[in-house]
């Protein structure tokens, strides 16, 4: 009997034995060289370590399934086109582990739940169609068929589309992502939430109201020839660990760099760069000119500081900081804006930063030298109340100094997910455009619907509340991605039925629907054979780069299918009257991609470019200077000083990676750069406020949220020593992510603030 009040929607509690050491101040070098190989000795025959690590991000291999900084247009390197983490994401995929039906006979869905998510995603590769029925311990295995047919009977039973939901992840292939937004809408609805919705989504709202499109604007070689990059809110030496390389590059050809971010990151500090022998032998690259440290929230503040600096400077000199020529022809709301800062105090909007007066003058000096400049971010900024604005104050900044649409300049924001910005581009939003759906309607002859559809928040609460009855996850690990972990578990245990796609198990396997389905699909790494022809799929990375990737290895299960047979058997199952030829599409993948081109704009000569080495560039209009935005110029915004209310006995919760994590996959229990080892249940605090609330580094504490009248408590994590500005604490995800409110959200854009909660802590008991 399946209890489900024994269940663990969150990973246990457990006596972590940690080891404590003084934070790195340099990242990779030959340490990240032997994590990497210890890391494939454990999973990979050799034979398939070779096969794997010398074929990831060369031109004619696979695309590594970790984040989306791009590969170099022109030389890869022989030695390998990967990083640390590149490799255990490799790891974790090609293992040769495997979690078949004797694996679920042995292990009810009760016990497994008991295990850390560390222990369950190290179990192995899932190799058969199981299902969990209601009421039942333990998950069964049923044919592909069987399967099929109990969801598309789930699905055509409900009362309306609306009331199933279909996430995705941003490992989807193009291919796959284009396949389940035509099947989903020709369904009848548009709830297609995604992992985006959760990270840049904040972005893509801010971009494409200042500057007309939602993703990025430079390509890698920008970083190669500009005068100043400011990286923000972004730990790119553990979540886009190859960045380091284009940093070093910039250096070496005499950039400068800011970084701004409550925490001194390794990754930011030095770079030893194995790829050559400086990285073995020599003291790596100083990557961080000037280091800003800023409070949790407060970054509206710290750039408006600085903008206002740069006016007195200009104002000062008239022409001397401000472009005034870009301004003139490609801007609108400047004169708002200039004079919404005559009202600002620099040194008081410094004070509200946390930053000391001195740098920030420091750094608005570094601004002002600059002719080219990129600003990178990540969920630093995205997961904030304020996220929307603190992107656009940044764009204020670009913009005020012309670094737009040309060489050397513009905007960063670097995706976590390899192709979580393909997925967007091929129609997974849950508020399509009315041009993207009449040219569906064209090219498919149906009427899709045009009512807007669930976001990730908004797709929890409808299961919670019961309007949404049916889950279907194209990948991820939904319940331990999102927030508000309890109540998204009874959200996910309200429905009727869930559904995963899936290669490995995690936690959103446990905490299931009435009835549960995991369908095992084929990894990025495998060979997918369809009508006896090796396929390959398409991702984009964050420069807007579309490129193929070609499984290299055999598949881990002969029961496995690729993610686009997965979706068109499923829609020959569920459509009764769908004029689209399903099976014959994933016979052939240029099939695919041809209906791609007829229907997305950029995709001209697909099949043709997309063989081409590396791949080809998408349209970008920021790129070259074209702003496709409501005044047809790039928009200046005046974006309000956030309210920091935080009590005397509060702390600002921020959640954050370990080095050893991709996501919510736990690669192991070390994060060796901010010398924490063996351990996750961690909070990194201010020595001044370990002292405040009479603890010791090492004692444990209970982290205790309110909100909106409800409380939330993580309970038992011990307290490390960091440099960490003071109120400001850091907890990894997801064991936090119970303590994010589901009603705590980013403005327009509806991204869980998982950057910005309010806690208290006692000492537990
Ligand atoms: S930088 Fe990102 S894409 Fe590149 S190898 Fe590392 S994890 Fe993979």
């Amino acid at each position: 009997m399946n209890d489900k009040n024994k269940l663990c929607a969150t990973t246990p509690l457990e006596d972590e034995k940690i080891r404590i050491t003084a934070p790195k101040q340099t990242a990779a070098g030959p340490i990240a060289v032997l994590s990497s190989i210890k890391h494939v000795y454990k999973e990979l025959s050799l034979k398939n370590c070779s096969k794997t690590l010398f074929s990831v991000n060369q031109m004619t291999g696979f695309d590594c399934p970790g984040c989306a900084w791009p590969d170099p247009d022109d030389h890869r390197s022989a030695m390998g086109e990967f990083c640390e983490n590149g490799v255990k994401a490799i790891a974790e995929e090609a293992t040769e582990k495997r979690v078949g039906p004797g694996f679920f006979a042995k292990h009810s869905v009760v016990e497994l739940s008991h295990w850390s998510d560390f222990k369950l995603g190290k179990s192995g590769r899932l190799t058969h169609p199981m299902i969990l029925y209601p009421g039942k311990s333990n998950y069964e295995e049923i044919s592909w068929e069987e399967a099929f047919q109990k969801i598309s009977t789930q699905l055509n039973k409900l009362s309306s589309p609306d009331e199933a939901i279909f996430y995705t992840s941003g490992r989807t292939s193009n291919e796959a992502a284009f396949l389940y937004q035509l099947f989903v809408r020709q369904y009848g609805t548009n709830n297609l939430p995604d992992c985006s919705n959760m990270c840049h989504e904040s972005s893509g709202v801010a971009l494409s109201e200042t500057l007309g499109i939602g993703k990025g604007s430079v390509k890698l070689e920008d970083f190669y020839i500009t005068d100043l990059i400011i990286v923000v809110g972004q730990n790119p030496g553990t979540n886009h660990p190859r960045m380091l390389t284009a940093l070093q590059k910039a250096k070496q050809n005499n950039a400068q760099i800011i970084t701004i971010n409550p925490l001194p990151e390794a990754g930011l500090l030095n770079f030893k760069n194995p790829q050559n022998l400086g990285g073995w032998l020599g003291s790596g690259t100083n990557l961080t000119d000037l280091f800003l440290q800023v409070k949790v929230g407060a970054d509206v503040p710290l750039f408006k500081a600085i903008l206002c600096l740069l006016l007195e400077e200009e104002e000062a000199q008239p022409g001397s900081v401000f472009d005034r020529d870009f301004i003139e022809k490609h801007t609108h709301g400047y004169q708002e804006l200039i004079e919404s800062l005559r009202t600002q105090n620099a040194e008081e909007l410094a004070k509200q930063s946390g930053v000391d007066f001195s740098l920030i003058k420091q750094a608005t000096h570094k601004i002002k030298q600059a002719k080219r400049m990129i600003i990178c971010w990540a969920m630093g900024l995205t997961q904030h109340k304020n996220a929307v604005q603190n992107i656009q104050e940044l764009v204020n900044l670009l913009l005020l100094k012309g670094c737009m649409g040309k060489p050397g300049s513009g905007t960063c924001p670097v995706r976590g997910h390899s192709n979580v910005q393909g997925d967007r581009t091929m129609g997974i939003w849950e508020k399509p455009k009315d041009a993207f759906l009449n040219q569906l309607k064209e090219n498919f002859d149906f009427e899709p619907p045009r009512t807007h559809g669930y976001d990730t928040v908004n797709a929890i609460k409808a299961m919670a509340e019961g309007k949404a009855k049916v889950f279907f996850a194209m990948g991820g690990n939904f319940l331990s991605a999102t927030p508000d972990t309890n109540y998204t578990a009874r959200a996910l245990q309200n429905c009727e039925l869930t559904v995963q796609v899936s290669t490995k198990l995690n936690r959103s396997h446990l905490i299931t629907g009435k009835t549960a389905i995991i369908l095992p699909c084929l990894g990025r790494t495998e060979i997918d054979l369809q009508n006896g022809k090796a396929q390959f799929v398409s991702v984009e990375n964050s420069m807007g780069i579309v490129h193929a990737s070609r499984g290299q290895l055999k598949p881990a299960s002969e029961h496995l299918k690729s993610e686009p047979a997965i979706v068109s058997e499923l829609a020959e199952a569920t459509l009764k009257d769908s004029k689209v030829k399903w099976t014959w599409l994933t016979e052939d993948y240029d099939r695919i991609r041809d209906i791609i081109e007829q229907t997305i704009p950029g995709f001209g000569n697909y099949n043709q470019r997309v063989r081409n080495d590396g791949g080809f560039y998408l349209p970008n209009g920021a790129r070259e200077g074209n702003f496709h935005t409501n005044t047809g110029k790039a928009n200046f915004t005046i974006n309000p000083i956030p309210e920091i209310d935080v009590k005397e006995d509060e702390f600002i919760m921020m959640t954050i990676r370990s080095h050893d994590q991709f996501n919510t996959t736990i690669y192991g229990l070390d994060d060796r750069y901010r010398g924490i080892f063996n351990a996750r249940r961690i909070v990194l605090m201010h020595k001044n406020d370990i002292q405040k609330i009479n603890c010791q580094a090492g004692d444990e504490v209970d982290i205790i949220g309110h909100y909106e009248g409800e409380e939330r408590i993580a309970p038992r994590f011990k307290i490390v020593a960091y440099p960490i500005p003071e109120q400001c604490i850091a907890t990894y995800f997801p064991e936090t992510n119970v303590l994010v409110p589901i009603n705590s959200y980013a403005d327009r854009s509806y991204t869980p603030t998982s950057k910005n909660v309010v806690v208290k802590l006692k000492a537990s008991s």
